[in-house]
Formats: structure tokens, sequence, C-alpha cells
């Protein structure tokens, strides 16, 4: 997401945020961008990566909106862990797809200069 109130003409690496963790994005903190803004940082996206893709999760009862693609997807999703901001951990916290957290983490992993690799058990 972009920082609020940022020039969107000249957006800054600074200007852009998590929609997870709400981090700035740095050269260390490598990003990818969905649809409308919305980013997946390194960090969130090895533990959602650990959470929907290394360990099978139930598909949940209830569809839920991914921020990245903007679809209501039936399939496992993943939000920020309890213990970071309180609006990104609770039922309205944002959602990344299982979908987009195998995407993110192939683009990611493509280039090289960001040295981010999928986890490995
Ligand atoms: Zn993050
Ligand atoms: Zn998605």
């Amino acid at each position: 997401m972009r920082k609020p109130g940022c020039n969107e003409d000249n957006v800054q690496m600074s200007d852009v945020l998590c929609d997870f963790c709400m981090q700035t994005w740095t050269e260390e903190r490598p990003m990818v961008e969905g649809h409308q803004g919305s980013c997946i940082c390194g960090d969130c996206l090895a533990a959602a990566y650990r959470t929907l893709v290394m360990v099978e999760s139930a598909v949940p009862e209830t569809p839920s909106k991914c921020v990245l693609c903007l679809e209501l997807r039936s399939e496992p999703s993943w939000h920020a862990p309890a213990g970071t901001d309180p609006l990104r951990t609770g039922d309205d916290a944002p959602r990344i797809c299982r979908r987009c957290v195998r995407q993110s983490a192939a683009v990611l992993q493509k280039v090289a200069e960001f040295g981010w690799r999928k986890p490995t058990a």
C-alpha cells in the first residue's frame, strides 16, 4: 500500500508499505506488488509461504477476499500473525490467498539481486 498522503506522481521506496506488516520497502526488504498498489514484503511472503504452501492448510468454509488479486477466494489465506498491529490481525485483516503466495514467491525469487529464496523445510 502507499503511505497516506504520499505524492502519487513521485512515489519513493519509503512511500511503499507492506499491506500486512506496514513496514516500508527497503533494499533489504523486497516487495511484490498486487492490484491497486497492494504489496507484500519478503518477510511476510516467507511466513505466508510456510503456512499456506509448505503446511497444506485446510480450505476455509467462508471465502475471503485477497488484497493482492482482489478476488473472493475459496482457498486458504494468510494474514499477519498476532502480536503485530491489531488492525492487521483481526477478522477484517488484509489477507493473501494461496495462489498469490505461490505467484509472488516465484516472482520474488526470479529477481536475483533481492536474494530472496522460498523457505525450505
Ligand atoms: Zn510485510
Ligand atoms: Zn490472491
